[in-house]
């Protein structure tokens, strides 16, 4: 029996609470990838890192203090204002932190093989950030989706639910299925319909989820998009560039999670 089973059992209300705990901690560290890494990947900060410098008001440059830096607490105690200059702390960080607090809290209520939610939550770790940065910034950076990539291959090769050889076609279907579509779409219309930030994001949500997922993947995702598309449209006039990646995101994730209960239920 693990080290978590045997928690588990012996705290069976506390171990979903101390879940959630960790998912608020986990989405307060996403927050700054999303803050920081789009500036990363373009060179527009060379000094920074997503540990240094420490938390600070971007703004003012006020350095947080350790009670101004407590997952969901900090932000609606200081009630989303920084607290030397009064400029809004986006809403988006909060969001993610309870995001995070919710999946983490809820998933360690149904799931029991610790192995299987360890995998999840390493999964939604990274899709999250992918989708709120290609949200914001039409960009899936490769230092996000190729450690995810070799995640899901690492994980069927330990062991996981499908066999490795599932989840290495997987990457290379996913990858290929979109540069075809691209290349397709592009020769017929003369544009660029997708980025290279897409195959790579599917390649990955293949060694996840394996290529007999992918058609039900791209279909979740394109319905999704589409709707995604009519929704916020209004709301989003200037922007006419449709990110791909978060409904990739949103459909690889329920993938995941569908097989997850079909293989273990
Ligand atoms: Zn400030």
């Amino acid at each position: 029996m693990s080290i978590i089973d045997s928690l588990r059992e012996a705290w069976p209300v506390g171990f979903p609470v101390m879940s959630a705990v960790f998912g608020a901690i986990t989405g307060s560290f996403l927050g700054v990838v999303v803050e920081r890494v789009p500036a990363m990947v373009r060179e527009e900060a060379e000094s920074d890192n997503l540990l240094f410098p420490g938390s600070h008001c971007p703004v003012c440059q006020h350095s947080l203090s350790a009670w101004e830096n407590i997952p969901l607490v900090s932000w609606l105690a200081l009630r989303g204002r920084c607290r030397k200059c009064r400029s809004a702390i986006p809403l988006r960080l909060f969001l993610m932190e309870l995001v995070s607090a919710l999946g983490f809290g809820l998933t360690a209520c149904f799931i029991a093989d610790a192995g299987t939610l360890f995998s999840l939550w390493l999964l939604a770790a990274f899709l999250l950030p992918l989708a709120m940065i290609d949200w914001r910034h039409q960009l899936l950076p490769d230092c996000l989706t190729q450690p995810l990539l070799w995640a899901g291959l690492l994980l069927h090769a330990v062991g996981h639910t499908l066999p490795l050889q599932d989840a290495l076609f997987g990457a290379v279907a996913g990858y290929l299925s979109l540069w075809l579509i691209y290349w397709a779409f592009r020769l017929m219309t003369g544009r660029e319909g997708l980025g290279y930030g897409d195959f790579k994001l599917l390649a990955a949500l293949g060694a996840w989820c394996g290529w007999q997922a992918l058609p039900l993947i791209l279909f979740a995702a394109s319905v999704s998009g589409i709707a995604g598309y009519f929704l916020f449209n209004k709301l989003n006039k200037n922007n006419q560039t449709i990110s791909f990646g978060p409904y990739l995101a949103l459909a690889g994730i329920g993938v995941f999670v569908s097989q997850l209960f079909a293989f273990t239920y």
